[in-house]
Formats: structure tokens, sequence, C-alpha cells
């Protein structure tokens, strides 16, 4: 599987720092990448949330350093994959991708059985949120073979 750039060469999945206003910095964020012609782009699960989140940010007046992957669990699960994997090429990263996604599943299933017990509302919202993010991300569809 590949994901091609609009110039033909192959795009790879990567995690980078995203500079918004000049003062918020926001790393993490998931992007295919061409390392021939330098264009990226967000992958399209993400892109929602990371958009509305910078509507979000009033005038920023100190610079800040945002971790994406905290508050999103697809960009989580890739930094995860990205830090236990290092060394697979992205047509590795897609193989192995449904695997991760269903483990950290079942993760957030049992920690949401505990948020549950303690009946602590905002936790269980926040699992329910993550659960979401990750059960609509499908990255096989972020790539065709027709090129
Ligand atoms: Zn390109």
């Amino acid at each position: 599987m590949r994901r091609w750039c609009n110039c033909k060469q192959t795009m790879n999945l990567e995690l980078r720092t995203v500079i918004f206003a000049k003062k918020i910095e926001i790393k993490n964020v998931p992007v295919f990448s061409c390392m021939s012609c330098s264009t990226y782009e967000v992958l399209k699960p993400v892109k929602a949330h990371l958009t509305e989140y910078l509507q979000t940010i009033e005038q920023p007046t100190n610079y800040q350093v945002v971790m994406f992957s905290e508050m999103n669990e697809v960009a989580n699960l890739i930094c995860d994959l990205c830090n236990r994997k290092p060394e697979l090429d992205s047509d590795e990263l897609a193989n192995v991708m449904d695997a991760y996604k269903q483990e950290r599943i079942n993760l957030l299933l049992d920690v949401y059985q505990c948020a549950l017990q303690m009946e602590d509302k905002p936790w269980m919202k926040d699992i329910q949120r993550r659960l979401e993010q990750l059960s609509q991300f499908r990255f096989e569809e972020h790539f065709s073979e027709a090129g």
C-alpha cells in the first residue's frame, strides 16, 4: 500500500511539529509527507480535530508546547507505534496498524471499566471520546493502489 503525492513520489507517514501563530508548538501531529517536493498533509481523521482545537485557542500570549498525541488517540496510537517500532516503513506500519488499534481499543475498554466503577464521569467521557476517535480511524483508507 502506498500513498502517492501529486509529484508521483510515495508519501511517508511521520510525526511533525506544527507551529501555530508563531506561538504554539503542536508536537506529534501525524502527517503524510513527500521527500521529494516537501508537500505534507495532515491525516484526515486527525485534521478535523486539529482544526477544531486551533479554533479554541485564543490569541496566544505565551509560547506554548502542546502534545497533540495527548489529546488525540489516533495521534497517540501512531506515536506509540513509531516509538515501539522505529524501524518500520509506511508499508509495514500499515500491516501492523490494525492489530495495534485493536490492542489499544481493548486497553481503553479495560480502563473504561475502572472509570465506571469509580463513577468518574469526566474520565469516562474522555475514554469514550478516545474510543470514538480510534474506531473511526481506518488507516487503509489513506492509500490507493491506483497511484
Ligand atoms: Zn511530492
